[in-house]
């Protein structure tokens, strides 16, 4: 899944930018409120962690320029002070939830995947298809009970294939969405990755859940 994190105190959004780094999220950031906007509207991201107080534009606009546009990606807004009005305006705006600083690490990740799990309409933290499943909290993969190692990165693609199950994803929404803005493409790469985790998902099993489609992509469907 890719964030885009917006936030002009760099000490923070590094911070930020690792952490979620380590839990396999592709992450891009910036730093004032115009290039925020531009990412945020241009590059197709899974979840926006914006702060309010930005230079250039600040947060609320952000919001409401992106829905006025029909840019649908959940937003978690970051409020300096826990005020009543913050929240109102933040949530009124169109941002999906909010985080008052300071806050835990934990608790920010908790709801970028609350937000990631509701706008992929899965209410559950486990995520089956199949003998196959998934916690996406975890990170851990089963199939029929069995526990399967991935990488961080055979992890995000199998997470973003199976959440997007039944759906044909080209190569360039699977490069878009599992790395950041300073990857260059090149689709080989998930050809690798795909064979990659299809040894480990597939191989051994009667069932194949991750199919290939001629020339335009791959697909996980039952
Ligand atoms: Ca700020």
């Amino acid at each position: 899944m890719r964030v885009l994190v917006v936030e002009d105190e760099s000490s923070l959004a590094e911070l930020i930018k690792e952490g979620l780094e380590d839990e396999g999220y592709s992450i891009d950031l910036a730093y004032d409120g115009e290039e925020g906007f531009d990412l945020a509207a241009n590059e197709p991201y899974d979840v926006i962690v914006l702060d309010i107080m930005l230079p250039k534009k600040d947060g609320f606009e952000i919001v409401r320029d992106l829905r006025s546009k029909g840019v649908k990606t959940p937003v978690l807004m970051l409020t300096a002070k826990s005020t009543t009005e913050d929240k109102v305006l933040g949530l009124n705006s169109g941002a999906d939830d909010y985080l008052t600083k300071p806050f835990s690490f934990d608790e920010l990740l908790a709801r970028i995947r609350a937000l990631l799990r509701r706008s992929f309409g899965e209410v559950e933290s486990i995520v089956r298809i199949s003998d196959l499943e998934l916690n996406i909290n975890t990170h851990e993969v089963k199939r029929s009970g069995k526990p399967i190692e991935l990488t961080s990165k055979e992890y995000a693609l199998l997470e973003y294939l199976v959440l997007n199950k039944n759906k044909l994803l080209s190569r360039m929404d699977i490069v878009e969405h599992i790395y950041d803005y300073s990857y260059d493409y090149d689709s080989n790469v998930v050809d690798v990755l795909v064979a990659r985790l299809r040894r480990k998902i597939d191989r051994g099993f009667d069932e194949k859940l991750i199919h290939t489609v001629r020339g335009v992509g791959y697909m996980v469907k039952e």
